[in-house]
């Protein structure tokens, strides 16, 4: 049994997120996609996990942050990513990263997985970010991480298209807000946006879940 509400993240434009919660206590986990809005696979991944049957815990998804963005199809103006605080003591520098942090502060998920997309291959050129995993330095995070791409690039059969873990801080970056400020686990997904646009909401949803599936959730 689980039970799922909606709620407003942003009024105007209007901003949905949605909480699942498992009538079994466990982890909190917050899943957040279209931070930028020319990242469709992440958005559209992240829309099909909002009917997950979870064992326990609570999942939180907000398939659109920036749904101006989104709209346009513009990465957004500024860049969201880099409006986070950088300690405690900092505000965000937007409206919806302001609120998308108070959502984070005020749920206290053990992990925040942030779906995006890049360009290229990040194992056929390491300057390149497509089809990586980006851990928040830490033992467990880039642990389970490596577990998730281990399963995952088993069915792929192109060496380049297969996926890889890095570790890294971007300061401004939802995934480092969330790692230095909040504690939280946290992990940027990136599809490479020189795939067909089915295949990568396949990958984004296959690591999504097998991500819950190592915290426990499914
Ligand atoms: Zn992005």
């Amino acid at each position: 049994m689980q039970r799922i509400t909606r709620h407003l993240l942003v009024d105007e434009p209007e901003t949905s997120y949605y909480v699942i919660r498992a009538s079994r206590e466990g982890p909190v986990v917050l899943v957040t996609a279209g931070i930028h809005g020319t990242e469709i696979a992440g958005v559209q991944a992240a829309e099909r996990l909002r009917n997950i049957q979870l064992n326990q815990g609570t999942l939180i998804v907000i398939p659109t942050v920036n749904i101006r963005a989104y709209r346009r199809r513009e990465r957004g103006k500024p860049d969201l990513n880099r409006t986070f605080p950088r300690r405690s003591s900092d505000k965000a520098k937007h409206r919806i990263s302001r609120h998308l942090f108070a959502l984070a502060r005020r749920y206290q998920p053990e992990w925040c997985i942030d779906l995006h997309e890049a360009n290229g291959f990040y194992r056929l050129d390491r300057s390149k970010l497509g089809q990586t995993l980006i851990a928040y330095p830490n033992q467990a995070t880039v642990y389970t991480a490596k577990q998730v791409v281990a399963g995952l690039n088993q069915s792929i059969t192109k060496g380049t298209r297969k996926f890889a873990v890095k570790q890294g801080k971007l300061y401004g970056s939802f995934r480092t807000a969330a790692g230095a400020v909040l504690g939280c686990r946290a992990i940027t997904v990136e599809t490479s946006m020189q795939q067909p646009r089915a295949v990568r909401v396949q990958y984004q949803v296959r690591i999504v879940r097998a991500l819950l599936r190592e915290i426990g959730l499914i």
